[in-house]
């Protein structure tokens, strides 16, 4: 598997666990799950047609076509209860990530599932505050780059003291002493509790990069003068602020 990405995905999945890999496109992550011996099976799920073709025809190349089972459909709705114990979603938005497990909780469809590994493209901040409402553990979270691009991914567990250790996990601690409560725990969900203890230098070298991003987006606003254009300026000069000082910090 040449994905860098696609491999730290597959080594959170635990061994001899039932996986379905859900927006599974050409079924890599499934593949190589199955391939390394970590799962006996999988299922791939697809909602679009391209896709679905491409995973079968993966699978079939791959001689798995008897252990890998690629089925069409929207999200979670391909799941028989108690099918799977792992979720793998990865490689789309946040905002995309949470609507599938949402609905797919309101369908029962997690009941039996015990672990996810998810990796948002965008909206990390989502899919965290997703998993500490639904009181999902937040086990491990780490970020690499690979072609440019920089990619987050979060391990979470169900687990009885979940709802204790995430607040652990988000509260304790304030990453900057100034901060409120509540602005503490906002910046956890963006930034990453673990990541923005840890500070690998890829997380630096993300934020730097987004915090640019950001910059040239205050000086946009900052061409319009009204009342509005003033406050948003504001709320983000100081979230660049914020920012800036938790990857400084030391501590
Ligand atoms: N998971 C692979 C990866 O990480 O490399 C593929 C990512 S690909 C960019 C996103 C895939 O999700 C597309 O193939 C798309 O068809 C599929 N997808 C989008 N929404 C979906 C949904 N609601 N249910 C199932 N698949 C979906």
């Amino acid at each position: 598997l040449n994905s860098k990405r696609l491999t730290a995905i597959a080594d959170y999945v635990a061994e001899g666990a039932r996986v379905a890999d859900i927006g599974s496109d050409h079924a890599l992550l499934p593949i190589e799950l199955v391939s390394r011996g970590t799962c006996p099976s999988a299922i791939a799920g697809e909602v679009n047609d391209g896709p679905l073709e491409a995973a079968r025809r993966g699978i079939a190349a791959a001689g798995l076509g008897r252990v890998i089972n690629a089925r069409k459909g929207n999200g979670l709705e391909v799941l028989q209860p108690g099918e799977a114990d792992t979720v793998t979603i990865a490689g789309m938005g946040g905002a995309l990530i949470v609507s599938i497990l949402e609905a797919g909780r309101e369908a029962g469809k997690l009941e039996g599932v015990s672990q996810l590994v998810l990796q948002p493209n965008v909206g990390e901040e989502l899919v965290r505050s997703w998993l500490l409402e639904q009181g999902w553990l937040l086990a491990e979270e780490s970020i690499l780059e690979e072609d440019g691009k920089y990619y987050e991914i979060v391990h979470a567990l169900r687990q009885a003291d979940a709802g204790a250790r995430n607040e652990a996990i988000y509260g304790g601690e304030p990453l900057l002493s100034h901060l409120t409560a509540d602005e503490d725990r906002q910046l956890k969900l963006k930034l990453g509790p673990y990541l923005a203890r840890s500070k690998p230098s890829v997380f630096i070298e993300k934020w730097r990069s987004e915090l640019r991003k950001m910059k040239r987006i205050e000086a946009q606003i900052g061409q319009s003068v009204t009342e509005d254009a003033s406050k948003r300026r504001a709320a983000m000069a100081k979230e660049i602020r914020v920012i800036e000082e938790v990857l400084e910090c030391t501590q």
